[in-house]
């Protein structure tokens, strides 16, 4: 039988009928890898057992960390209609678009009705026209995030009218992901997203390998 020790706390790897000591897995060790930024290359059960449950953990809230900053920094990339934003250096990184469609509702379509009738504004209406901008504009930011943008320019917004009974309005919207490189500068600094795009997505990966069999 092999004697192998724990690289990690040097104790002996036995597996026998008196005693065992296994080595963990080694997506757990990738784990407790990327959750304490060691680089061993193992662990035992007697000192990776703890540990990488606890690494779990930590990686969880790694991520839920990591999609709440990009969510942040999402919300606040700045969207323009023109091309060429006065000192704006960047870089083209390519189309993005992003549709919304949204019922109006039997009841606004009543009252937008009369609305028309007596020339004025419909409220509900309005404000449903500007939540689907909003949720469109989203995705857009999102898009861009994704393909490592941080703003969008030469934004494009339409609007038509689906189905027959004038029931749904989408929205798309289109415009050019664009990477600044002077945001700082021109007082766009936002901190590399698709950096921790990036990290998110792997730690993501490795919790997808390895949640399913935990640890025996
Ligand atoms: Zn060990």
């Amino acid at each position: 039988m092999s004697q192998d020790i724990c690289p990690n706390c040097n104790s002996p790897i036995k597996n026998n009928v008196f005693s065992t000591n296994k080595k963990l897995l080694s997506t757990a060790v990738d784990v407790i890898n990327a959750a304490n930024g060691t680089k061993s290359s193992g662990y035992c059960n007697k000192c990776g057992d703890e540990l990488f449950h606890t690494s779990l953990s930590k990686l969880r809230s790694d991520i839920r960390k990591l999609r709440h900053h990009l969510a942040n920094s999402e919300q606040s990339m700045p969207i323009v209609t023109i091309h060429n934003p006065l000192g704006w250096e960047y870089e083209v990184l390519g189309l993005v678009t992003a549709q919304s469609v949204t019922g109006t509702g039997i009841f606004s379509e009543v009252s937008m009705s009369v609305s028309d009738l007596l020339g004025k504004e419909s409220e509900s209406m309005s404000s449903k026209m500007k939540d689907a901008e909003n949720i469109c504009l989203a995705r857009l930011r999102h898009e861009a995030t994704v393909m490592g943008g941080n703003a969008v320019v030469g934004l494009s917004l339409t609007y038509a009218e689906m189905g027959s009974l004038r029931g749904m309005i989408m929205i798309c919207c289109t415009g050019t992901a664009v990477i600044v490189k002077n945001a700082a500068h021109i007082g766009y600094y936002k901190q590399a997203t698709s950096d921790s795009e990036t990290a998110a997505k792997k730690l993501e990966q490795l919790l997808l390998i390895c949640e399913p069999h935990e640890l025996d």
